[in-house]
């Protein structure tokens, strides 16, 4: 139980609004829950999340930390099918085989440099995704997809 603050009339704890005054009882981000700032991704966390694994071809994780799960798991299975390959392929190559100079590095450094450009274009596109998201949801409050 607790008291509202406008009649001082005795209310359950778990109501928004005082039931004989309507006085609201919270706080009006709690009062209405769907204009709560909870759902809100920042967008720089979102863009590490993204950026740092993606880096070395894991990605999508930006995406579903915004809750954009089906262009997220494209892009992992992108990064496992293709990218991460490329990653597994010089590192048993290098196991295997050895070391054989420079060539075996030239041969492989394109696809690096190109696994981890993709992953800072995937970073980028979650962290312009959560700022659309977060305008979504402050806005309305449904999440917009
Ligand atoms: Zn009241």
């Amino acid at each position: 139980m607790t008291v509202c603050p406008n009649c001082g009339r005795e209310v359950m704890g778990y109501l928004n609004f005082c039931p004989n005054c309507g006085h609201p009882l919270r706080s009006l981000d709690r009062a209405y829950p769907y204009r709560s700032t909870s759902k809100v991704r920042d967008p720089r966390i979102t863009f590490l999340i993204g950026m740092i694994p993606g880096l070395i071809g894991i990605y999508g994780l930006g995406h579903f930390y915004i809750g954009k799960t089906i262009r997220g798991l494209v892009l992992f299975l992108m990064g496992v099918l293709v990218f991460n390959r490329i990653f597994l392929g010089l590192l048993l190559y290098l196991l295997v085989a050895g070391w054989g100079g420079e060539s075996d590095l030239y041969g492989y450094l394109p696809w690096l440099i190109l696994g981890a450009l993709v992953g800072i274009a995937q970073a980028f596109d979650s962290f312009f995704l959560s700022r659309k998201y977060n305008a979504i949801v402050t806005k309305g409050g449904m999440t917009p997809w």
